[in-house]
């Protein structure tokens, strides 16, 4: 999509878990992707027409691209396009020669386009925290971010307003990795000034660590999660304590069984024996 134009977009339905923007179709078409980011777990793409297009894949949504230029065969042009599923519910036809369907059978994904101008006042950036993988994230930055809080790890690492787009599948594995127990209070990272301790580091490392595995894996294939090609990810199977519960720690001559509990309403998996 960088660097390419909106030659064509289809949308074959007025609402994804929102109705889509009004003339949704006319305010893509014709403009250029100047920069594609991406904030939280919301994908950005900057237009040229100076409009932000912010898609989320919501429960089960994902993005499939087909490079058409790859499959072309003279003469066969047409019958090179794949077939379009049910749930393709917007396909964009790039200059590139990229062929972008967007398909989400249970509907809760969304796409807005906001002025550039007023990205930094939108109601669904603004409150979040900082990327994980960002420079900035440090033992310092999340010291301070945890000072006071009464709530569980677990929770605060969970809220997206401390660290955004943490999933509860890795603030799980990150936690195994640093040794912190998930019940304890997120205060404990850090000294009552707001200062790291010496378990700050050590969790931060453990955040990077895991996201920057699960990238390299092409994310964790549960239930809907696939790659742009269409492919699963590999990242469930490298799984330490998530969905294992029952089974042995993972950690080398830790004799502790992974256990599950809920905690704010979710999953959380475990070792109480490594994890203090
Ligand atoms: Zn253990």
């Amino acid at each position: 999509m960088e660097g390419a134009r909106f030659i064509k977009v289809e949308a074959h339905r007025g609402d994804l878990r929102w109705p889509l923007p009004q003339d949704f179709t006319q305010r893509l078409q014709g403009r250029g992707v100047e920069r594609l980011e991406r904030r939280a777990k919301y994908l950005l793409a900057d237009l040229s027409s100076g409009e932000v297009l912010i898609m989320h894949l919501g429960m089960s949504g994902s993005f499939r691209v087909i490079e058409l230029t790859r499959i072309h065969r003279p003469g066969r042009y047409y019958h090179a396009q794949p077939q379009r599923s049910a749930h393709d519910h917007v396909v964009f036809h790039m200059s590139s020669g990229a062929l972008i369907s967007f398909n989400d059978p249970r509907r809760f994904g969304m796409m807005k386009l906001v002025p550039r101008s007023e990205l930094e006042q939108e109601p669904l950036l603004r409150a979040l925290g900082p990327e994980p993988l960002a420079r900035e994230f440090d033992a310092t930055m999340l010291a301070r971010l945890c000072k006071g809080k009464r709530t569980s790890l677990k929770a605060a690492l969970s809220d997206q307003r401390v660290v955004a787009g943490l999933g509860n599948i890795y603030v799980c594995e990150a936690l195994h990795r640093a040794r912190l127990s998930p019940m304890r209070r997120a205060s404990s990272i850090a000294t009552r000034a707001g200062r790291p301790n010496e378990r700050t580091g050590v969790l931060v490392q453990a955040i990077k660590a895991v996201l920057r595995a699960a990238i390299e894996a092409g994310g964790s294939s549960l239930r809907d999660h696939r790659r742009t090609d269409g492919a699963l990810g590999d990242f469930q199977h490298n799984f330490r304590v998530y969905d294992r519960a029952g089974k042995p720690c993972p950690r080398p001559a830790c004799p502790g069984t992974i256990k599950r509990v809920v905690q704010t309403g979710r999953a959380t998996f475990f070792c109480p024996i490594c994890q203090k």
